[in-house]
């Protein structure tokens, strides 16, 4: 680990492994997506949420659709062709090679993530695609990503890039996350996009003590983190961008997940639990 790097620490930071008896991130957010690569223990801290918030599932589905759409639009308005995409989790549906490569066929994907399951789930998927490619290694460590052999050899650094952290900084509970973004942000050339969502406190009566609750849940969980952090906090971690439109007609800032540019009208109001969950695009000047 290199000397800047070790400034950083996160709890996810020391992979959970295979271990049956300790919840992994990973795991626990396929548990709230429905998948089945899950065991009992992850089960439980989805439950657990769940016994606070009867909607938990819609803090998983409203940080996906999200990426699903960022990454939409970076390849297509953004004319982003390589992407960094730190925490990819276990393969769903529509994952970022998928949605970029449907625009373009030879758009570049690096994945990154610490959790063998996902690894080993990663490889076995992009072992018949050329652009897409995966590196072991602990996102809030930036010098290790950046200079990993994969992603120096399949990342242009003097083109855009657009470096996604999804559902993942609210697994960074220290307070020094804006000087880690910086560094990733510093490494990136001009015309590049960082997109991120986040647990969010909202900072209303109502939906602040939801946002705590569930928090106290996921700190005290065998999973062990999951901040919910304000605006302000969140949008420290775009240090210099410039920060897109959430929705026609609004100024550049951070919006609810779930209204960042939504596919069409909405016909229900949003859950509780959609009030909890962020999302902002920032551009590098
Ligand atoms: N980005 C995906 C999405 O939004 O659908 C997955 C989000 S999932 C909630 C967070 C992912 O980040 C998990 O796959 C987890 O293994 C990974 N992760 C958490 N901490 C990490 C760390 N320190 N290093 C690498 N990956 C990490």
């Amino acid at each position: 680990m290199s000397e800047t790097a070790s400034k950083y620490e996160a709890p996810s930071s020391v992979p959970v492994g295979v271990d049956p008896t300790r919840a992994s991130i990973a795991r626990v957010y396929d548990a709230f997506l429905g998948g089945k690569d899950n065991y009992e223990i992850d089960r439980q801290v989805f439950e657990k949420v769940r016994a606070t918030a009867p909607e938990a599932r819609d803090l998983a589905w409203s940080n996906r659709n999200f990426l699903t759409r960022a990454v939409r639009f970076l390849t297509d308005q953004g004319d982003i062709r390589q992407f960094l995409d730190c925490g990819s989790g276990l393969p769903t549906a529509e994952n970022t090679h998928q949605i970029a490569q449907r625009i373009d066929p030879e758009a570049r994907v690096v994945y990154v993530d610490n959790d063998p399951v996902v690894i080993a789930h990663g490889e076995a998927l992009l072992t018949e695609n050329d652009f897409t490619h995966f590196v072991s290694a602990d996102i809030f460590q930036p010098q290790d990503v950046l200079q990993s052999e994969v992603v120096q050899k399949h990342l242009d650094f003097t083109k855009p890039i657009g470096l996604l952290q999804v559902g993942t900084l609210h697994h960074y509970t220290a307070d020094n996350g804006a000087d880690l973004m910086k560094e990733y942000i510093d490494a990136l050339p001009s015309g590049s996009f960082v997109a991120i969502s986040h647990f969010l406190d909202p900072q209303t009566p109502e939906h602040s003590r939801l946002a705590r609750r569930m928090e106290d849940v996921f700190l005290h969980s065998p999973m062990g983190s999951g901040s919910f952090r304000t605006r302000e906090q969140i949008l420290e971690f775009l240090p210099g961008l410039e920060i897109i439109s959430p929705g026609p007609g609004k100024p550049g800032d951070l919006e609810l997940s779930d209204m960042w540019w939504p596919d069409g009208p909405r016909l229900r109001p949003l859950s509780q639990v959609e009030q909890c969950s962020a999302a902002v695009v920032g551009r590098k000047p």
